[in-house]
């Protein structure tokens, strides 16, 4: 027997009504920020990704699906959103109209060891806007990331935000970093050995107990901030009070990927261990990618985190929906043509035509059916057809006679 590849899953039921449900509300949510949805391709030349994540990431060195096409280009499943849809933005007319707000959901593929919650093929949703560079739009897409978690009836999230500054910043504090831990290398966790020389911030997030202690003593960004970074976080920091929005500072806050500047930021659930998403600003990404030298802000959510944490009672009713029975084969014409007739007017109803009559009620009520319309011979020949119900406990097995004509309208009251 065949299984899904591991670390990737199949999507329906129950599920798939929640994922719908998250998209949907999340998109209505940005919408009403001003954001459209863009949808680019699922895989990218690799270099899309090597240039604007950073060769020296976990995302890029060790995590990506990469391979030659037939025509011997190398090409990447996207580990991410935000690098496509800024080669989007450079190679496309959207580059025209800055300032742009672009919302975007979809599968995303990680070669990541697969546990609980984290998967090789997952999906997230996020949203980018670019050409404006101003701590009051970092500020609106924190209450962004806020609103589609009230949407989504999703409690108890913390958002731990931290400043990386400018590149004057980033690179005193890389240096001070790189000077502190090497007094301690000796102790460091093997990953975040390797990490000294190539990518020494990521030490700072790393989960190892030793790592963690090491770094609870190393210098703070703060300490490195320029003039300009230390005013552009403090009016971030307080246009979030201004706005009652709940925020804490992380100060070992870096986030994974190489492009971020200023305001980072990640959402923590107290039910999920790792966070539930995260983004930031990035002032080279778009021009790295052969863009205008323009700077943008985004986050994405892990869908299957916010999945995870949806309770079910939030979830919109279940659709109702009528069965269409012919008695007989005799009147399967008439039947169906009564099915067809109900889709028309976006009444959910099915057809149930295979078997014998108690098979086909059998049939219709596993497929969660609430009534039926029963089509004999004297509901064809007739003005009337027969209703029964279905799952009503006190209406089970209750039947009555409607009027053909007022059929549509009996069924939008009843459904
Ligand atoms: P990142 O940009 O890596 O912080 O990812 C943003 C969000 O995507 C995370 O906060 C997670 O919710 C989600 N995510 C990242 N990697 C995975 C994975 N392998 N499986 C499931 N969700 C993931």
């Amino acid at each position: 027997m065949f299984r899904p590849v591991r670390g990737m899953k199949d999507l329906y039921g129950p599920d798939m009504a929640k994922y719908s449900y998250v998209i949907k509300n999340a998109s209505k949510v940005a919408k009403v920020y001003g954001y459209s949805m863009i949808s680019t391709p699922i895989v990218e030349y690799t270099e899309v990704f090597q240039r604007s994540i950073g060769d020296d990431t976990d995302v890029v060195s060790k995590e990506m699906y990469t391979f030659m096409d037939k025509g011997g280009e190398l090409i990447t499943l996207r580990p991410e959103g935000t690098a496509g849809i800024m080669r989007a933005i450079a190679t496309g007319s959207l580059a025209q109209r800055m300032p742009v707000k672009l919302m975007y959901y979809g599968e995303m593929f990680r070669y990541d060891r697969p546990q609980k919650g984290r998967y090789r093929q997952f999906h997230q949703l996020g949203a980018e806007h670019v050409g404006e560079k101003s701590p009051y739009t970092d500020v609106m897409t924190i209450l962004l990331t806020s609103d589609i978690l009230s949407s989504l009836k999703i409690q108890d999230c913390k958002i731990m935000i931290n400043s990386l500054g400018d590149d004057e910043t980033r690179k005193e504090y890389v240096d001070a970093v790189v000077q502190y831990l090497s007094q301690h290398e000796g102790r460091l966790s093997a990953d975040s050995k390797a990490r000294l020389r190539k990518n020494p911030l990521r030490i700072l997030d790393s989960k190892d107990a030793t790592d963690i202690e090491i770094c609870f003593a190393a210098p703070r960004l703060k300490s490195c901030f320029t003039s300009e970074a230390g005013r552009y976080f403090d009016k971030v920091c307080e246009l979030l009070e201004r706005s009652n929005q709940r925020y804490e500072i992380d100060n070992f806050l870096v986030r994974g990927l190489d492009y971020y500047s200023h305001t980072v930021f990640e959402i923590k659930s107290p039910h999920e261990r790792d966070s539930i998403g995260g983004g930031g600003r990035y002032d080279k990404l778009l021009k790295t990618l052969g863009g205008p030298d323009v700077s943008g802000i985004g986050f994405a959510f892990g869908v299957e985190r916010l999945m995870q944490l949806v309770k079910d009672d939030s979830l919109p009713p279940r659709t109702k929906k009528a069965a269409v029975i012919p008695v007989s084969e005799k009147e399967n014409d008439a039947a169906m043509a009564i099915c067809v007739q109900l889709h028309n007017y976006g009444i959910v109803t099915e057809f149930f035509h295979i078997g014998t009559m108690g098979k086909k009620m059998q049939t219709a009520d596993k497929m969660g059916c609430d009534l039926a319309l029963i089509i004999g011979e004297n509901e064809c020949a007739g003005d009337y057809i027969t209703v029964k119900y279905m799952y009503d406990d006190i209406n089970k097995k209750k039947e009555q006679t409607i009027d053909k004509n007022k059929m549509v309208e009996f069924l939008k009251y009843n459904l």
